[in-house]
This record gives C-alpha cells, structure tokens and sequence, in this order.
C-alpha cells in the first residue's frame, strides 16, 4: 500500500513539476483571465483594459516585483491628447464634395480656406504611387490640398477609414504644424476653394503596466515586454462581439508575467530586469513609444518583447522566429544557449510584412538598443489574426508554455551579465 501510494505521489509529482519551469496550469490561468469577455476585449480608453492593467498588476505583486525608479505603483500612468475633427465642409471648383470623398488632418485648432494663396497643391495622378505621395504630404508642414485621381479610391478609402479616427499625441511627440486635406476627384487644376473644418481636443488618461527585479547591476537593464491592450468589442460575427485577443497579445502578455515569476524565483540577477506590458499598441503603439522615452537606451542592454506566441509557427511547435535579426546578434545569443534543448529560434519568415517596425520593440531599436519581438503565428495565414474569433480554444497552451520556457533558457546568459548583444545601428532602422 504505502509502496503504490508513494509511486502515485511519486507520478503526481513528477506531472506536477513540469520540465520547463514554467508551469502550464499557471500560464492557462492567465491567459483565460485576459482572454475573457469580462475583460471586453481590452480597448484603449476603455473599462475592460482598466480590468485587464488592474490584474496585471496584482500578478506583479504578488510575485514580489517593484516598481520602476521614479514611480509608485506598477501604473505608468501618462496622458495624451486625442484630436478629432468636429465639423467640415469642402468645396472644389464649386462642387460641394461628399464626406467619403474627402478626409483632413488638423494639427491643431481650425482652418477656414476660401483661396489658393495660402494653400499648397499637390496632385496624386493615376500613374503616381499613392503610397509614396500620400507619405511626402504627411511629413511636410503648412497648409497642404492632396487632390487625387479616383483611379486611387480603393487605398485612398483605406486610409480614409485610418484617418477618421481621432488622432493621439503623446506630451512626447514633436508638434507638427501640418494641416492636411485629401480630396478624391479627377481634376488636374484649381478654379475655386472653400475648406472649412473644427477639431476638438480631448486629454485621455493610459497607463503601462511595469515592474522590476532589480540585480546588481542597476545600470544593466534588460526588457522583456508585450502588449496587454486589444481590440474591443465590435460588429457581431455569429453572435460574438468580443474580440478577446487571446494570441494578440495576451499570450505575449502571459509570457511576460510568467518570465517574472521565473527570474524572481531565482533571486537576484546580475542585470536589473524589468517586465514591461503596454497599452494602446493597436491604435497606434502609443504604450511603447512614452515608456521608450522614460528610460536612458543607453542602458538597456536588450529588450525582448513578445507579440503573439499562441499558435505553432511554420516550423512546427517547439519554435519561434524573431524579427529583425540580422539587425544585432540577441537572436545568434538566445539561439545558441537554446542548444541541447528541443527548441529552435529562427529568422523572422515574412520580411515582407515589416513586423520589425510594426511592434513594440521599433521605438527603442531606433534609439539603438539590439530590441526585437519574438512570434510563433503564421501571420500569413492566420484566420483568427484580429478577428473575434482570437479565442483561448485556439491556442495550444503547451507550446506556449515551451515558448515561455525557451525565452527564459535564451536569454538567461545576458540576464546573468555574462553575453551582451550587439547594438543596432540606427542608421540601418527605418523611421
Ligand atoms: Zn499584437
């Protein structure tokens, strides 16, 4: 009896001391927590990311982290101020245009044109390169009147729809002077004007959610971070308006919670650690670009974020890819030290799809710092990929939980002080 019992306690522990440290129980619970309905989809701006920071927080206290040097709590709280346009009106060659033919972009206050004098024009004709055109336009400065060829509606539409959500600016950002109009109407000359429009100002309230370890060394800071904000409730898909945002990113979210807990558990590091997880990513990466500028990059000897591990990568579970990584040698680093183990890191797949500067890792790596994010989604296929379809059922829990682990093996040399990446060179980042 006491032999068969001492086996079953024997088993129980064995199935209960996972491997890889990091316990899949635990992960599955966070992840269902900032999947669920209650958390509403976790929208800037909204309750359900209020629900979702304050149980990040907890998670953060619980695990004994502390805040970060100039704050309080685990909040870093900031303010940015969201500029919507209020009323226009647009009038071209005594044609009055309709709203979906139009879109403006105030940089503050109001305009009222009624000539030609104090307006510049442009035209984006139907050979020319939207793309290109549309960004010269939105780096200069003036006033500026964009007419384009309707031959252009369908990506003038696209930007359209971006446009029309109000515009956030963070106390951090440079002021641009720039007041934009772009008109869809075939016409290559500008017989008359009339552009009338009023924007309103709103000050909004965000917050980071943010601790650390501190280790010896306090100024050798390595980052691990995430998004924990997602896209809301929207249109109803078969009765489900929540877009729960399971693999985007709470899965990124967990990771960063668990890598915490992990380090914490094995007292002090050589390098002071700090656990990162930003609001406001899928309007614009607005979390990322304050806390970015609240710390010197010269210090930060790598950050790690980690957007999207839910779902078996391309090569199968058990790997991960990387983006940017020919940029510094963090992914040579975390690759090597993951030899020996079942686990691969490599190249990011779709350099086509710019993810480097599509995340949050961008702000820091022009600034120099080796910051990259580490995925497993097959963004090119991915029919859950911002869809309210983002659901913890979709997700394999413990391929995460390896992720998890293989992050925490690949980097625990640069968190022990004893491999330092390459920094970028910013000349080489695209702005
Ligand atoms: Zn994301």
């Amino acid at each position: 009896m006491i032999f068969v019992r001492n086996l079953i306690l024997t088993l129980f522990l064995i199935g209960c001391t996972t491997p890889s440290g990091i316990d899949q129980k635990d992960v599955k619970r966070i992840l269902e927590t900032l999947s669920s309905d209650e958390m509403q989809g976790r929208r800037t701006f909204t309750p359900g990311i209020e629900k979702a920071a304050a149980f990040i927080a907890s998670e953060f206290e619980e695990i004994g982290l502390k805040p970060i040097d100039n704050l309080s709590s685990f909040y870093q709280r900031f303010t940015a101020t969201s500029v919507a346009i209020k009323e226009s009106k647009v009038v071209i060659n005594n044609k009055l245009i309709e709203k979906n033919n139009y879109f403006i972009r105030l940089s503050d206050g109001d305009i009222s044109w009624t000539d030609t004098e104090s307006v510049e024009v442009s035209f984006i004709n139907t050979n020319d390169d939207f793309g290109k055109k549309a960004s010269e336009a939105f780096a200069r400065n003036g006033n500026l009147l964009v007419m384009v060829s309707t031959e252009h509606k369908d990506i003038f539409n696209r930007y359209r729809s971006y446009m029309e959500r109000p515009r956030i600016v963070l106390p951090t950002d440079s002021e641009s002077s720039a007041n934009l109009v772009f008109v869809l109407m075939d016409t290559n000359a500008i017989d008359q004007l009339y552009v009338e429009a009023s924007s309103a100002a709103e000050e909004k309230q965000l917050a980071n959610i943010v601790g650390k370890i501190e280790g010896n060394k306090k100024d050798e800071i390595v980052v691990f971070s995430a998004h924990y904000d997602h896209l809301g409730i929207g249109k109803p898909v078969e009765g489900d308006s929540i877009f729960n945002g399971a693999n985007d990113d709470a899965s990124g979210t967990t990771a960063v919670i668990e890598l915490a807990n992990y380090y914490k558990q094995k007292g002090t590091p050589e390098r002071t650690l700090i656990f990162a997880t930003f609001t406001a990513e899928e309007i614009g990466g607005f979390g990322s670009r304050y806390f970015s500028k609240q710390l010197d990059p010269d210090k930060i000897v790598a950050m790690i974020n980690i957007e999207m591990i839910g779902k078996p990568s391309k090569e199968g579970i058990n790997s991960a890819w990387l983006t940017g990584w020919n940029k510094s040698d963090l992914g040579e680093i975390m690759e090597h030290n993951l030899d020996g183990t079942e686990y691969t890191l490599y190249a990011d797949p779709y350099p086509e799809q710019n993810l480097f500067y599509r995340s949050d890792n961008a702000t820091l790596a022009r600034l120099g710092v080796p910051a990259h994010s580490i995925s497993t989604t097959q963004i090119d296929i991915d029919t859950d990929y911002h869809q309210v379809s983002d659901e913890l059922a979709t997700l394999d829990v413990e391929n995460i939980t390896q992720t998890i682990n293989a992050i925490a093996i690949g980097a625990q040399g640069i968190v022990d002080g004893r491999q330092t990446p390459t920094r970028i060179n910013p000349d080489e980042v695209k702005r």
